[in-house]
């Protein structure tokens, strides 16, 4: 394996293609609008540089890197590719259009793995005829800081194809942790749930979003609260694996009204400027 597409250029995708290209891969980094493209560049850009910064870097190197990736705005590009990872939003229809469109562009061997994080895996392996070479490799945010991947078999992914995606997430510098097709996998379905709690104690006046966070970090020794967790996920994303929760788990995993008002507000957190808490510009 070479060539790695990562298609979406956000949070996801261009830590991924960060990640991919330091262990020395070709990336084509992939997205709708050259603008998006450039501004997941500009991020890369901005860890290589800090970590030059910090002498954890060769600058020769930093270049090295950044040479390895394409930038790409046509899914024509994945011809080149033997694996693709998928990291546009979550939304199963933008799924179905770009896995159907690949199968298509694709040689036949072609792995095709989506970062989606909670979507059946069986299911998108349906927008293709090569269910067998398609599999969930869900990374965590930020990419190059997370250790985990949880690398999800659909019904009929292969052993071989499951074998070189563990391979590969070694490779990539991560700790692959093999996980069942199932809403929310497995992070998710404990994660998502109490940041919707924590969402529902501010709905319903209990603290303000601040103490909650601050309550969850002295309380409990995490390292960020949920709600600044829930702004660095993305409100529209914890918002669609809280529906696939209650869509697959029932009503327990009912989204908070309040988090269904943010989101329609545009107040998706960080990538924002303004979630639970506020980013400035
Ligand atoms: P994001 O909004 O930061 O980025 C999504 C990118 O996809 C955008 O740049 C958008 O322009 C692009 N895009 C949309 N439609 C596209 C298309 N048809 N072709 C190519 N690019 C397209 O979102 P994100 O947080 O990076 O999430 C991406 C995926 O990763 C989602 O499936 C999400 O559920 C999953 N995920 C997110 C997190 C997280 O913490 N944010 C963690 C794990 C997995």
């Amino acid at each position: 394996m070479k060539t790695i597409m990562v298609i979406g250029a956000g949070q996801m995708g261009g830590g991924i293609a960060q990640i991919a290209a330091q262990a020395g891969y070709s990336i084509i980094l992939n997205d709708i609008k050259d603008e998006f493209v450039l501004k997941g560049l500009g991020v890369i850009q901005k860890n290589l540089s800090r970590s030059v910064e910090k002498g954890k870097l060769a600058a020769e190197e930093k270049e090295a890197i950044l040479g390895r990736i394409t930038q790409s705005t046509s899914l024509q590009d994945a011809s080149a590719a033997d694996l693709v990872i998928e990291a546009a939003i979550e939304n199963i229809a933008i799924k179905a259009q770009i896995f159907s469109q690949l199968d298509i562009i694709c040689p036949k061997n072609t792995i095709f793995s989506t970062n989606t994080s909670s979507l059946p895996i069986t299911e998108i392996a349906t927008f293709t005829k090569r269910p067998d070479r398609v599999i969930g490799m869900h990374f965590f945010n930020p990419v190059p800081a997370m250790e985990l991947v949880e690398v999800i078999r659909g019904l009929a992914t292969s052993d071989e194809v499951y074998k070189t995606i563990e391979e590969l997430s070694v490779k990539i510098g991560k700790t692959p942790v093999e996980v069942n097709d199932a809403p929310g996998f497995v992070v998710n379905r404990v994660l998502i749930p109490m940041i919707n709690e924590a969402v529902c104690t501010l709905y319903e006046g209990i603290a303000t979003a601040e103490s909650i966070d601050n309550c969850m970090k002295l309380g409990t020794k995490q390292p960020m609260g949920p709600l600044e967790l829930a702004d660095l996920i993305g409100l529209d994303t914890v918002l669609s694996i809280m529906e696939v929760l209650h869509e697959g788990l029932g009503d327990k995993y009912r989204p908070c009204p309040l988090l269904r008002k943010y989101v329609k507000a545009g107040w998706l957190g960080r990538k924002s400027g303004r979630g639970f808490h506020n980013y400035g510009a």
